[in-house]
């Protein structure tokens, strides 16, 4: 279910309207600690303009939110935080885990043994033929010139 930006807790946290622990700020994203870490020192980067998918978002708002997580990952395994290295994870609609309807890039730290990990299909590690990867190139080749229905 989409909010409208005046109901969207992350555009209240961008309006300063509810509290959060903010990490980074420019004019176009803002960079907060997740009050429910998936590990400690879990950070989120949203773009402050409303957009419930990464299709909806203005191509200009969509570089500088890798730009920002660029930075703070390099930052996060400075810090001192427990962070070997970085899971960057997006979910891009309810299926794919989505659960705020505002569009933010997870910057997850990690360590060996951290016993974090996506869980995958049982088929997992099965070569897909060539047939297949191609059939499935041709159907995106073919959608990425069309407009949104
Ligand atoms: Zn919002």
């Amino acid at each position: 279910m989409a909010a409208s930006a005046r109901d969207c807790i992350f555009c209240k946290i961008v309006r300063r309207e509810v509290p959060a622990s903010i990490v980074r700020d420019d004019s176009s994203t803002l960079a907060f600690m997740d009050f429910r870490p998936m590990n400690p020192g879990h950070v989120l980067v949203i773009p402050k303009a409303h957009a419930a998918y990464v299709e909806d978002l203005p191509p200009e708002a969509v570089g500088p939110i890798l730009e920002a997580a660029r930075e703070i990952s390099r930052a996060m395994r400075m810090s001192g935080i427990r962070c070997e290295a970085v899971t960057f994870y997006l979910a891009n609609g309810t299926e794919a885990g989505q659960e705020v309807f505002h569009v933010h890039l997870h910057l997850i730290p990690r360590w060996r043994g951290d016993a974090f990990g996506l869980r995958v299909r049982a088929d997992y590690g099965r070569i897909a033929d060539r047939t297949e990867l191609d059939g499935f190139a041709v159907k995106i080749r073919a959608a990425l010139g069309r407009s949104p229905d």
